[in-house]
């Protein structure tokens, strides 16, 4: 059976007129499945310190058997100075664009809602912002003119994930990935069968190209090469390729983490190209006895890394989130191929990194000064500058 959403049915919100130049407001009703039950519930482990136990008994037990190194040293983590006592201090992050939605995601979970519902809220405010052209309703298309988005996220308490790639049609790609956690057995879903299944589950469809979009697309067609058939009619114009979206992570006053990332890529890309924010492990990434962390810029050289895992992975070995972050920058560098160097061996793109640990410590970090990130804390919604490698005028020309 169709699934209607409040005030709108499925076909009477279907392929929505372009949009006229001026500014719309945001669409009234929530891009959520109405008439769907409750997913079921998700299993919670045990208290932090219990599992650490486990796992400790099941290393040694592997260990006897011969299955480990008898020397190997327990993973360090966070958690294991977690007490039943414990109290983080509750904390999101998210990239600048995330300003609005970090105290939306905060006043969330310091009300006592779950961390990736809270964060999730928080990234659906650019999600459905024709002005934003980076993720969602009028985020820049592909070559094509296609607008396609991709989002994953994570909850840490029930250790499960879920993500979207390649998916039209769909403002907020952020939710489908949770449908994606919460109603199926798998984690990614892509291209045609992302959608139908976001409609199978009330979404409601609609066209994300906004007028904007579609003549900026236009203009970067026509300037693509000044010998095809299409006019160079405004040559002043600078459209260059375009990079953006929102990462956000929230850590509640119990210590529960969540992360999510959702995006429309990288402008004018290769049709199919799916980046590195549906890509559980380098887009965000969580483990709840340690923290999250997640990225936005250049996908490509964040994929070959596993950024987000790995600053995770730093973070669990002991080192603060700034430091975490900053190691995974110079990974990204130390992977990349040698045309995206200057002859400086600093990277010709940017991409930044946040983390917060489960503790409530917080960082972002980027190749070169001068990025911020969105937090907000007990001290409120604030851009805080991010840490660097390079200084701006090391940038190869
Ligand atoms: N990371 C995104 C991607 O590569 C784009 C961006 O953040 O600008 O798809």
């Amino acid at each position: 059976p169709q699934l209607a959403l409040a005030g709108c049915s499925l076909n009477s919100c279907s392929r929505a007129p372009m949009l006229a130049g001026s500014p719309r407001p945001f669409p009234s009703q929530r891009y959520l499945p109405h008439s769907l039950p409750s997913p079921p519930p998700p299993s919670v482990p045990p208290p932090v310190s219990a599992s650490r136990r486990d796992f400790l008994q099941t290393a040694s037990a592997l260990a006897a058997a011969g299955f480990l190194p008898r020397s190997l040293p327990a993973l360090p983590s966070i958690s294991s100075v977690v007490s039943p006592e414990f109290r983080a201090r509750p904390c999101v992050v998210a990239s600048a664009n995330g300003l609005r939605g970090v105290k939306v995601a905060y006043d969330r979970i310091t009300a006592g809602e779950d961390p990736l519902d809270a964060i999730i809220a928080g990234v659906n405010i650019q999600e459905l912002d024709p002005e934003d052209q980076s993720v969602g309703l009028g985020g820049l298309p592909n070559a094509e003119g296609v607008v396609t988005l991709d989002a994953s996220c994570m909850h840490g308490p029930t250790r499960r994930a879920g993500a979207v790639a390649c998916i039209e049609d769909i403002a907020t790609p952020s939710l489908v990935a949770k449908a994606v956690m919460d109603y199926t057995d798998h984690v990614l879903l892509v291209g045609p069968q992302a959608r139908r299944f976001a409609i199978e589950m009330g979404f409601t469809p609609q066209n994300l190209l906004t007028e904007k979009s579609r003549q900026d697309w236009l203009r970067w067609r026509a300037r693509l090469n000044p010998n095809d058939m299409y006019l160079d009619y405004d040559g002043n114009v600078k459209i260059k390729f375009h990079t953006g979206t929102i990462n956000m992570n929230a850590v509640t006053s119990s210590g529960d983490i969540a992360s999510v990332t959702t995006t429309s890529g990288m402008a004018w890309k290769v049709p199919g190209r799916v980046g590195d924010s549906p890509i559980i492990g380098a887009g965000q990434y969580c483990d709840n006895t340690v923290g999250a962390a997640g990225s936005t810029g250049r996908g490509e050289a964040n994929i070959k890394a596993c950024g987000a895992f790995l600053a995770v992975e730093f973070m669990r070995q002991g080192l603060g989130p700034e430091e975490a972050l900053l190691r995974v920058m110079q990974r990204v560098i130390a992977m990349t191929e040698d045309r995206l160097l200057g002859p400086n061996g600093r990277p010709r793109f940017d991409l930044q990194f946040y983390a917060l640990t489960k503790d409530g410590r917080f960082a972002g970090a980027t190749a070169y000064e001068g990025a911020s990130f969105a937090v907000c804390d007990e001290q409120g919604p604030r851009l805080v500058k991010c840490a660097y490698l390079f200084k701006e005028s090391e940038r190869p020309k």
